[in-house]
């Protein structure tokens, strides 16, 4: 029986996880190596499901039981009570491995062990940790408190109970599971993150503005957002780390990552986390930057 789930990141994603988790009745513990991180996550749970409430989509009661089931810590020590942990760090293989090892020495033998990650192969980063079996892809979309979907990705070990758990789970939230086999960006973002990637060539090569870029797939092909737009609400260098495990994962120069995009995550330009991407967001509106 899961009722206590550690998060690890409190980024945009972990933010969401544990804000939904906490929604729906479990106890949240949020972890980040970051403070800051952690401080600023509260602030915007806190937000968020104030939002909710002036929506009317939840009561203030259930708000604040919600705020009052997160608590957050520095570091992984306080992880040998959880009964689920969900990785949620910056989308780097090494990173994310050194947690999974850390989390094996520390988590409770019948925990279950989940990674977030976008893209990476969930079978090779099982295969660190000292749970294969209990180990499994659940990773969620962005913002997750609105996104109903959560693809579920199995590695070559992840054990059908473990598997039922977490479908059970991913119900309880109120979410949408699908299914993909463990292959570089599943399926989303092996969809996705091509397309993202051509209009930053699309950009690159001159064909067209970042406003006409996105106007266009807003208009002409009726995305709610463009994708140079939506790549800023990622996250470049989430997007191009995606675009490089598809890359070295296929070996197919299609999915090359376009050099514009490179030298935008070289120069700190990380879309809206960092205040500027393919758009400024400096004075509070999104103003094209090319
Ligand atoms: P983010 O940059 O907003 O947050 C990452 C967080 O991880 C930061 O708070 C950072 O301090 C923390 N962190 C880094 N190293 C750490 C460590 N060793 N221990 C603990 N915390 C550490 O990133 P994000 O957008 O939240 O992405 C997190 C994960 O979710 C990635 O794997 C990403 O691919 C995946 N994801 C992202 C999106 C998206 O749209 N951004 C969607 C689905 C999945």
């Amino acid at each position: 029986m899961i009722k206590t789930v550690g998060v690890i990141g409190a980024g945009q994603m972990g933010n969401g996880i544990a804000h939904v988790f906490a929604l729906a009745g479990y106890n949240v513990l949020l972890s980040d190596i970051s403070a800051d991180a952690l401080k600023q996550a509260e602030v915007v749970i806190d937000k968020n499901l104030n939002r909710q409430v002036a929506k009317e989509l939840i009561s203030e009661d259930e708000c604040a039981a919600a705020l009052n089931n997160i608590n957050t810590t520095v570091g992984l020590l306080n992880f040998n009570d959880v009964d689920l942990a969900i990785e949620a760090v910056t989308e780097n293989e090494d990173i994310k491995k050194s947690i999974f090892v850390e989390l094996s020495d520390i988590l409770k033998p019948g925990a279950i062990l989940a990674t977030n990650t976008s893209s990476i192969s969930v079978t090779r980063l099982a295969a660190v940790s000292d749970r294969p079996d209990k180990f499994i892809g659940v990773h969620f979309m962005n913002p997750v408190p609105i996104m109903s979907l959560v693809e579920i990705i199995r590695g070559i070990a992840t054990s059908d109970e473990t598997n039922n758990i977490i479908k059970e789970i991913v119900e309880k939230l109120g979410k949408i599971s699908a299914e993909s086999e463990d292959f570089p960006g599943f399926i989303v973002n092996r969809i996705l993150m091509p397309m993202i990637n051509e209009a930053a060539y699309t950009l690159y090569e001159g064909v067209g503005n970042v406003s006409s870029i996105d106007l266009s797939m807003r208009l002409g092909a009726n995305h709610p957002m463009g994708p140079l737009q939506l790549a800023d609400f990622i996250g470049l260098d989430t997007c191009l780390s995606i675009m490089k495990v598809l890359n070295n994962g296929f070996a197919d120069t299609k999915y090359r990552p376009c050099p514009l995009l490179v030298k935008y995550v070289e120069a700190g330009w990380l879309g809206k986390k960092t205040g500027r991407g393919f758009y400024d967001y400096a004075g509070g509106d999104a103003v094209p930057t090319r």
